[in-house]
């Protein structure tokens, strides 16, 4: 039975301070029977206290990047060990903002991926078209070839430590939702794809979440599709009671 995830990007918001409270309402809101796996990524800096508070409680913490080398010359970076050794085992690679903005290529992900694997971290997979991509009608092209240039590199076992997160770029932060069938569609081609790389075992544990611009109004109809396993939400998980209730559509 493949996990059921809800995930919180916090991308670049939230201070110490406004960490603190966010995950404080959360540890008070969240039901302790919830069915979902409940991620959040804070910042870096705010990762070790964000560890420390959840301790005792089933939320689990992400970082939102890392990088690849073991340790070295790289100004401003973070590796895995310095992730681990504050008790952080999972990280979110891949994500549209990195690839568009900080000009991260297929390979640099994937040899981030690689990285991760090693450590034996989770790692929370994105990729997604561009809106020019699927008025073109390439969107399963792309998406196919992200997968494979970017994740498809790791041996058949590490598949337990992957989670695929589906984020049409178009559909992020813009207040446009994929429709359900759009998701639909595109999760059951990815998960075909996987299939046919990997296998049926590994294609059906996998766990696919969706991201962009879930919201609490739009939330259950999207996980309410067959290979839509959860979701990886931006906006709405930076208000406890937005996320909340899209921990409780699962
Ligand atoms: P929004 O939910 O704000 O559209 O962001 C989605 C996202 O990028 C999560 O990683």
């Amino acid at each position: 039975m493949r996990k059921k995830i809800v995930a919180g990007n916090w991308k670049m918001h939230k201070n110490a301070e406004q960490t603190e409270d966010l995950l404080n309402e959360l540890i008070a809101k969240i039901s302790t029977d919830t069915t979902a796996q409940v991620i959040v990524a804070p910042t870096f800096i705010n990762l070790a206290s964000a560890v420390d508070h959840l301790e005792f409680t089933n939320i689990d913490v992400a970082a939102q990047n890392m990088h690849q080398a073991e340790s070295g010359a790289f100004t401003g970076e973070i590796s895995a060990d310095m992730l681990q050794n504050v008790g952080v085992n999972t990280v979110i690679l891949g994500h549209s903002e990195r690839r568009a903005i900080f000009n991260e290529t297929d390979a640099l992900i994937a040899s981030k991926v690689n990285t991760a694997l090693e450590h034996d971290m989770t790692v929370i997979f994105c990729f997604g078209e561009e809106l020019k991509d699927r008025q073109s009608k390439n969107h399963f092209n792309i998406v196919e070839n992200q997968l494979k240039d970017g994740l498809f590199s790791i041996e058949a076992s590490d598949w337990g430590n992957i989670v695929l997160a589906y984020e049409p770029v178009w559909a992020i932060g813009t207040g446009e939702t994929a429709s359900p069938e759009q998701a639909q569609e595109m999760h059951e081609f990815i998960r075909e794809t996987v299939r046919k790389a990997f296998g049926s075992d590994i294609a059906e544990d996998v766990s696919i979440l969706y991201g962009g611009s879930v919201k609490p109004e739009n939330a259950k109809e999207i996980f309410s599709k067959p290979d839509v396993d959860g979701g990886l939400i931006g906006g709405a998980a930076l208000k406890a009671d937005d996320f909340v209730a899209i921990v409780n559509a699962i």
